[in-house]
């Protein structure tokens, strides 16, 4: 392998303004996360495992304390018994939507795995129980679009949910920024809407020096394999907001009678805490190797947001590649350069539920972890790579090297 050392210390000169501010971001995410810690007593009985009912789980409990705390949230459910963000978003929903309520989104179409949840036909949806959906899509230039977000809050509206997501999932927008997100509350607010702000806050967490929930939100939610659970968290979900939305969820992810009484996990929750300690120093790696790769491919020729002239506002990127083979070879040298399964060699392939061909790289500890380093797209024009993660940026700069000796080839 040709030794990219040279150019690599040239980009990390480019880049070092950039690397600086997110060194900072991540010493004040890392003071907000300690106090929580220390504000909270946490002790090592809180990693304890549990069995049975789960009545008086002082681990789960305070894990909850903690997470809002950090998010400045009131209270928070954190659990390895929330499966998947998507089973976080749809567990939040079901708890705070009623026949008869409207849930609005302003932020364009949600994520995939969360639109049949809101829509799908027979399976249990919040629209097969009778709850309706208005989705407001941006403006031309990636912004709210705030005439229609009005129209749609006027009086008599049955909205009791406005939601909004932070990361760009698959569609080729940028996240917003909590500023952004502060703004599109005050105006929402503005409109006399005086039900729940929700944030779909995926790959968002720690990586600016505010959440949603400092910006006006009331209730944020997300997955413990990405940012949140800081590559130790082995699966699991949070949500964190107002006490009283937390507690009609609560109602819900257990059974109305219970609420969040119960719940035991005998594995212990060692690592959940563990990992939202690491986690801000975490997501500042993983920003820092979204940064790397992306002025390396902006160097080859290849288009990718958000751009690296800009501070990204959660950890993904996506880059175009213009042609299946090196979109193909660049997400293999992903799988190459991985700590697990480095010997695969990924394939395209019909992925249930997808129209079109899906590649994977995910070389994990932790199943289909995303803030490992990783990458996937739908094999189609215009060939776009989402890649995100990276636990530490030196394995960045590892993968970076050897994506860059496939590329050139
Ligand atoms: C990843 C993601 C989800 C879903 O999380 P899973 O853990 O994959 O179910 C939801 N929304 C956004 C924006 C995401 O990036």
């Amino acid at each position: 392998m040709t030794d990219y050392s040279e150019y690599i210390k040239k980009c990390e000169e480019r880049l070092k303004d950039k690397f600086a501010l997110i060194d900072d971001i991540a010493f004040k995410n890392q003071q907000k996360v300690l106090k929580a810690f220390q504000n909270n007593r946490i002790a090592v009985r809180h990693f304890s495992g549990t069995s049975g009912y789960g009545y008086g789980d002082e681990g789960r409990d305070c894990l909850g304390k903690i997470y809002a705390d950090a998010f400045h949230a009131e209270a928070g459910i954190v659990s390895p018994h929330l499966l998947s963000g998507t089973h976080a978003l749809s567990v939040a929903l079901f708890g705070l939507l009623m026949p008869g309520d409207t849930l609005l989104c302003v932020s364009g179409m949600p994520y995939d795995t969360i639109r049949p949840v809101i829509s799908g036909e027979n399976i249990g949806s919040l629209k097969d129980y009778g709850v309706a959906f208005n989705c407001i899509s941006l403006t031309e230039d990636g912004g709210f679009n705030f005439a229609s977000i009005s129209e749609a809050l006027k009086s008599g509206s049955k909205v009791k949910v406005v939601y909004i997501q932070r990361s760009r999932g698959y569609e080729l927008r940028d996240a917003f920024s909590c500023r952004q997100i502060g703004e599109v509350c005050a105006f929402v607010r503005s409109c006399g809407f005086d039900g729940c702000i929700f944030v779909d806050n995926c790959y968002g967490e720690f990586v600016e020096e505010s959440e949603p929930t400092d910006c006006g939100a009331d209730l944020i939610v997300g997955s413990l394999i990405k940012n949140a659970g800081g590559g130790i968290a082995p699966t699991g979900g949070y949500i964190c907001g107002k006490d009283e939305y937390i507690q009609k969820i609560g109602r819900r992810l257990t059974a109305p009678s219970i609420g969040l009484e119960v719940g035991s996990y005998e594995g212990g929750y060692r690592y959940f805490y563990q990992g939202l300690f690491m986690a801000p120093h975490v997501a500042a790696q993983a920003l820092k190797c979204s940064l790397l790769i992306g002025l390396a491919m902006t160097d080859l020729g290849y288009k990718n947001y958000p751009s690296v002239d800009k501070m990204p506002y959660d950890i993904t990127r996506c880059i175009e590649f213009g042609n299946a083979d090196d979109m193909i070879k660049f997400i293999r040298e992903v799988q190459y350069a991985s700590p697990v399964d480095s010997y695969v060699t990924c394939e395209p392939w019909d992925m249930p539920g997808y129209d079109d061909k899906i590649i994977m790289a995910a070389g994990t500890f932790v199943s289909g972890a995303s803030i490992e380093l990783s990458a996937d797209g739908p094999v189609k024009p215009p060939y776009i790579a989402y890649f995100q993660g990276g636990l530490t940026y030196e394995h960045g700069k590892c993968a970076l090297s050897a994506i860059l000796d496939a590329l050139k080839k």
